[in-house]
């Protein structure tokens, strides 16, 4: 059974140890620190069940400890234990509460064994629990993540059919099916499966599923590009490109059909490795895509000496590009921008006909959106390239 991780903060030694040796006796990893520093660097790298902090401390009096959490957006269950009196405690709650964090119990102090069981039992039945290591782990090999695929087609030139547009490919995008939760959006585990440190074999499995559905669409005769997405820190592996390229080997799939995404904010974190990277990507014969342009800080000549072959411009500026003026400015200037590099543009998240047609008007080259078609499952994205008259080997 995997063990839930709880984190404890408390200047008294022999409180925190007591405190871990309850947890661990109640079937969680309990980890006990002594100084605040490291507990905050701890939890910044691990996904955890709960932590419990100690509200008086010399160093950090409580309420700094509740404002650095709520910095880093800690969203896991707080249990908060003190020997202050209650009305100090209940005003802790509060600003806790009005800085997003869950304060799921108070402990005063001296604390009782009886009382510490009870919480860690609540916490346990608590369905809401994020998953350790192990659960990703067990998932990834019980084969519970897939892809499903959205749509990507062509606008230019206006192919006058009744939508005027033509299927080009798709995007695949992450999903877990958990048997305990249901399907999973990618948004909500992959900050967790990175935290973990096993995003490299999320995107090994992932590639293994692209490869897998280029196979399945050669024997059909879809002749359809597939995209998938790479996350910072594959941006930072200089043997991606062997690594990736080693699983092709065998497969018998073109994988010039294959584009690797990265988001703008992952590309330009370390440039000097991006560009060793992407390159020896590119020289492999995979085709790049600079994803969520628009959110992060591009310098320009970083984006013209990385060897990618599209921009793809954030939904959030293309939702808003038909009330604000503003934002219809910025996205044609990317389209230009981006044109002007020998970029094919693509705008991500069109709903509707009016967006579609000012993009048109722009000069973009292809869009994806619910206006085209959401995400699908391989069965359905099969039959919509069908439907659509994508084209076939
Ligand atoms: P992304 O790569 O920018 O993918 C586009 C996201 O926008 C997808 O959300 C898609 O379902 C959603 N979307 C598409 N059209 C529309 C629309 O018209 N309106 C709205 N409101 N949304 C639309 P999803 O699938 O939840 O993915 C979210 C993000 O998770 C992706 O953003 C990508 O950054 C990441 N992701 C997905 N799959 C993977 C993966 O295999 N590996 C890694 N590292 N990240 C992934
Ligand atoms: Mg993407
Ligand atoms: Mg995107």
């Amino acid at each position: 059974m995997p063990q839930h991780k709880i984190f404890i903060l408390d200047d008294e030694r022999d409180i925190g140890e007591y405190i871990a040796a309850v947890a661990k006796m109640n079937d969680f990893e309990s980890h006990y620190f002594f100084k605040a520093d490291d507990f905050f660097t701890a939890i910044a790298s691990t996904p955890l069940a709960c932590v419990a902090v100690d509200l008086q401390m010399p160093c950090l009096d409580g309420i700094e400890v509740l404002r650095r959490l709520a910095e880093m957006q800690f969203r896991r269950p707080i249990i908060i234990m003190s020997g202050m009196d209650l009305k100090v405690l209940e005003s802790a709650r509060h600003f806790a509460r009005a800085n997003k964090l869950t304060v799921s119990d108070i402990v005063s102090k001296p604390v009782r064994v009886e009382e510490l069981n009870r919480v860690f039992a609540r916490l346990k039945a608590n369905a809401h629990l994020p998953p350790t290591k192990a659960d990703f782990v067990e998932a990834m090999a019980r084969g519970e993540f897939s892809l499903h695929l959205q749509p990507k087609v062509a606008i230019q030139p206006d192919h006058g059919g009744p939508k005027g547009y033509r299927p080009v490919g798709f995007e695949g995008l992450v999903r877990w099916i958990s048997p305990a939760k249901g399907l999973v959006m990618p948004d909500s585990f992959i900050p967790q499966i990175m935290a973990a440190g096993l995003s490299a074999q999320l995107s090994d499995l992932v590639f293994d599923l692209a490869l897998a559905t280029l196979g399945a669409w050669k024997e059909k005769g879809i002749a359809a590009s597939l995209a998938i997405n790479m996350s910072a820190s594959d941006v930072e592996d200089v043997a991606l490109a062997d690594r990736l390229w080693n699983r092709c080997a065998g497969t018998g799939i073109d994988h010039q059909r294959i584009t690797i995404e990265i988001t703008e904010t992952a590309a330009m974190e370390h440039p000097e490795t991006a560009l060793d990277v992407l390159t020896r990507l590119r020289l492999r014969g995979f085709s790049l895509s600079l994803d969520d342009f628009g959110t992060g800080y591009s310098s320009l000549v970083q984006l013209q000496r990385l060897p990618f072959a599209e921009l793809k411009i954030d939904r959030s500026l293309i939702s808003d590009s038909i009330s604000s003026k503003q934002t219809q400015i910025i996205v044609k200037a990317i389209i230009d921008l981006g044109h002007n590099l020998g970029l094919n543009v693509v705008a991500e998240g069109v709903e509707d006909e009016e967006t579609l047609e000012l993009l048109r008007k722009c000069g973009c080259d292809l869009v994806q959106g619910y206006l085209v078609s959401r995400p699908l499952s391989p069965e359905r994205a099969e039959a919509w390239w069908l439907e659509h008259g994508g084209p076939r080997d």
